[in-house]
């Protein structure tokens, strides 16, 4: 994230009257249901992977009502997506606010509230993440794959979303595009390579489960 850039547009909005709320880690709160998702959903959610966040509130029950991309646009054409115009000279205080505000984040260390997010609009159902997964975090029903134990994920591990036939698969703290919901092809492989994963999981898989071994993550892993 931007942090002048997210404390610059919040500082706009700000003087402008809207109501303004900083969210550390939409991640945690979806994993963990809060009361708040209801609220944050209904307002303008400003983030830098609208697919990612539209997707992530999807799997927690709630529909984003509109997510704007402050990756892509410049400070100014996101206000001005929202019919608002900048003024350094009259923001610098609140900006200087929301940037204490984003600097005491607790630190990101992608070990947080880490899992997959399903985008329903691309995935076709195949079950291949299901299948792939080691630590139980998918479960399929009726022919839907869902991700039902998220906190089973391994920490900063995206591999399933490397094998997914139709990119369906985000990680919203991994680091590149598409996995990251971003639309730019920062990392990319082939079909051939993706068959390849796929294959050599299933073989892990069928050992683990000759072997007993339960689908669970251990503390610290
Ligand atoms: S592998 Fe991708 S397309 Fe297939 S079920 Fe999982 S998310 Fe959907
Ligand atoms: S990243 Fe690994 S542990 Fe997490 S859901 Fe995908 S396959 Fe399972």
């Amino acid at each position: 994230m931007d942090k002048e850039k997210a404390a610059g547009i919040a500082a706009a909005l700000k003087n402008e009257g809207y109501e303004v709320a900083m969210v550390p880690d939409l991640c945690r709160k979806a994993m963990e249901a809060s009361p708040e998702l209801p609220e944050i959903a209904a307002g303008v959610i400003l983030a830098c992977h609208p697919r990612a966040v539209h997707s992530l509130l999807e799997w927690a029950g709630q529909d984003a009502k509109q997510v704007e991309d402050i990756r892509s646009n410049s400070r100014e054409e996101a206000l001005a997506r929202l019919g608002i115009s900048c003024s350094e000279t009259r923001d610098a205080a609140e900006k200087e606010r929301f940037r204490n505000e984003i600097a005491a984040f607790p630190a990101e260390n992608g070990t947080d509230a880490w899992y997959p997010v399903l985008d329903k609009t691309k995935c076709i159902e195949c079950g291949k993440c299901h299948d792939f997964c080691l630590f139980g975090v998918y479960t399929v029903a009726n022919k839907r794959v869902r991700v039902t134990q998220p906190q089973n994920c391994k920490n900063n591990c995206p591999a399933c979303a490397r094998m997914c036939p139709n990119r369906a698969i985000i990680f919203p703290k991994y680091e590149k595009s598409p996995i990251n919901g971003g639309t730019a092809l920062e990392e990319t492989f082939t079909p051939g390579e993706m068959d390849a994963m796929y294959r050599e999981r299933l073989q892990q898989r069928l050992q683990q489960r000759k072997a007993g071994i339960p689908l669970l993550k251990k503390e610290g892993e």
